[in-house]
């Protein structure tokens, strides 16, 4: 069993004008803290507009705090952009970088993601690089040789296990239903973290978290998270429903 401590993760994307994520934020905060000892991480990444009112809601929880994408530079002409130094002044303490639907939808790159998560760590900020092959690369068998290319081109040298997070969530699962098997789950977790030790030294690769992400839900979470190398999940829809979240929380196997 690994010793690695989980790490539920929910990505809100564009969902939740603040009276909601409020009170999304108080169920939450408020079934964490009747487990205050359970031993898991909790986080919430709101939209940005949210994320001030959200921060309240749960400053005296152990739920933390998260943004879902910043730019690589300090400040300056980047409209419509927010910087990492904006995220910690929020009492942020993650950051999703490199998400598909950023890939896709604005054409960030893994040198992009790259110098994001070097931005992040600059500000203290726990990078969670995303990571993840299209059904395509998946069937045409070059899923593990196409997410390992995007660990070595989109983290950065400075990654470790205090300021890194690694979010494997092959495309076609996202927000589809579809679930990637146990077995193909392990293997991709496995050759992303030996890609790591190749990287980063073995015990930085020991340590660092794999989240898996794509249609985890309370019914199939238990399976997943007992994987070996599985240390937590990147949660889309099912984060929207406090009870949902907090089952999947509940799926996690204690630390040994
Ligand atoms: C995600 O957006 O990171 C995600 C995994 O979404 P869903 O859980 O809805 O598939």
């Amino acid at each position: 069993m690994s010793e690695r401590r989980p790490l539920i993760a929910g990505n809100w994307k564009m969902n939740g004008m603040r009276a909601e994520a409020r009170r999304l934020a108080v169920e939450i905060g408020t079934l964490r803290m009747s487990q205050p000892d359970a031993e898991f991480d909790m986080l919430v990444c709101p939209p940005f507009t949210a994320l001030e009112a959200v921060g309240q809601v749960l400053e005296n929880t152990s739920v933390y705090l998260g943004g879902q994408n910043c730019h690589a530079s300090e400040k300056g002409a980047h409209t419509g952009d927010i910087s990492p130094a904006m995220l910690a002044d929020v009492d942020c303490t993650h950051v999703i970088l490199g998400h598909s639907e950023r890939r896709t939808d604005h054409q960030e790159t893994n040198e992009q993601v790259k110098a994001q998560a070097q931005a992040a760590h600059a500000q203290s900020l726990i990078a969670i690089i995303c990571v993840g092959e299209t059904l395509e690369e998946r069937e045409s068998g070059k899923a593990l040789e196409v997410v390992c290319e995007q660990i070595k081109a989109s983290v950065p040298g400075d990654a470790s296990y205090g300021n890194t997070v690694i979010a494997y969530e092959p495309v076609w699962a996202i927000g589809t239903g579809k679930v990637a098997t146990p077995a193909d789950v392990q293997e991709m977790h496995s050759d992303i973290r030996k890609t790591l030790s190749e990287m980063l030294g073995s015990e930085e690769a020991e340590g660092i978290r794999i989240l898996y992400g794509g249609s985890m839900k309370p019914e199939n979470a238990k399976e997943l998270l007992a994987l070996d190398d599985v240390d937590g999940g990147l949660i889309g829809g099912a984060s929207l429903k406090a009870e949902d979240f907090w089952t999947i929380a509940q799926s996690c196997p204690s630390i040994s």
